[in-house]
């Protein structure tokens, strides 16, 4: 109910008495006063006058019913452990195709290798339930279009300079803005679900722990919407996995990443390899030129552009 009365109080931009709530609502009077006193704690400047109640800001809130055509697909948390693990469940329990899983703060948010990612209020950090139709061999695609997706919205919405570093990071001036993780279930039948969990800095500011991480709010001077930055997202990642074949995604990406020509440095547990990053595969594996002049194929590691 609540959602019906912000979603009526937006649509009608004008001042609606109980009477006229009610009657549009199909609610008692009483109740919609008690809805309104909630909807203020949650933060909706809701003003009471003679005409009646007036919404007067437009509150950084993450609530389902501000996603308007997807508010049946969006799950909000105030804390999780991690969205991943409440990702994990629920498509275990068959939930649908873009289901997406969102939360204030994250106590245990985590990065690849169960690296720990920041999550203090502030951020933006959600999960995204996806059952690909696609063969196995080519889902990294959706990692790639992920952080494609993010800095393209970045460049294209906020002007800034965001470039993607192999394998899926996000960066804004060689900083770490966005960190992305995903997790799949498969099996002979084909893929069962590919999560992908997301962390964007948006009106945080996890330098003073993390010192090549930076925020929206620190590049803008300005705090951000996150409902923003999030249906922008969704409706670009959404369109791209729905309309690009996997060329696409990958000509597209190389245009956005900051990777190629530079000299990298690539450590994982058994090696550390140096030389240029000249390309990423159609396998999503970097290629690096080593100093003697032969080529080596990356699949995964740390990549450190040297
Ligand atoms: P790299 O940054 O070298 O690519 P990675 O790909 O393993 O590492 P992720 O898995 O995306 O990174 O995230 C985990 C790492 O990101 C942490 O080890 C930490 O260095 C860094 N980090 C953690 N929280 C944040 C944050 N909120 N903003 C930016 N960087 C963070």
């Amino acid at each position: 109910m609540k959602a019906d009365i912000i979603k009526k109080l937006k649509s009608e931009n004008k001042a609606l008495n109980d009477e006229k709530l009610s009657e549009d609502l199909g609610i008692f009077d009483t109740t919609i006063q008690q809805h309104i006193r909630e909807l203020q704690d949650l933060g909706y400047h809701i003003s009471e006058t003679d005409k009646g109640y007036h919404l007067t800001n437009e509150p950084d809130v993450l609530f389902p019913w501000e996603f308007e055509k997807r508010e049946s697909h969006i799950h909000y948390f105030s804390e999780v452990n991690s969205t991943m693990d409440v990702a994990r469940n629920m498509a275990k329990d068959d939930c649908p195709h873009f289901t997406v899983i969102i939360a204030e703060s994250q106590t245990k948010g985590r990065g690849r290798l169960k690296r720990k990612w920041i999550s203090e209020e502030g951020g933006l950090y959600f999960t995204i339930v996806l059952r690909p139709d696609m063969p196995i061999t080519l889902v990294h695609m959706v990692n790639f279009c992920a952080s494609l997706s993010l800095a393209k919205i970045l460049q294209n919405h906020f002007s800034l300079n965001a470039k993607v570093k192999w394998p899926n990071d996000v960066l804004v001036d060689d900083k770490k803005i966005s960190g992305l993780l995903s997790e799949m279930e498969a099996d002979d039948n084909g893929i069962y679900f590919v999560n992908i969990g997301i962390g964007i800095n948006v009106n945080n500011d996890p330098a003073l722990e993390e010192p090549n991480a930076t925020s929206l709010k620190k590049l803008l001077g300005k705090d951000v919407l996150r409902k923003t930055i999030l249906s922008l997202f969704l409706d670009e990642f959404e369109n791209s996995l729905n309309l690009s074949n996997v060329n696409k995604i990958m000509i597209q990406w190389k245009k956005y990443t900051m990777t190629l020509g530079k000299e990298v440095r690539i450590v994982t547990s058994r090696e550390t390899t140096e030389g240029t990053a000249i390309d990423v595969d159609e396998s999503g594996a970097l290629i690096l030129k080593l100093e003697d002049g032969s080529l080596k194929k990356i699949i995964y590691g740390d990549c450190f552009v040297r």
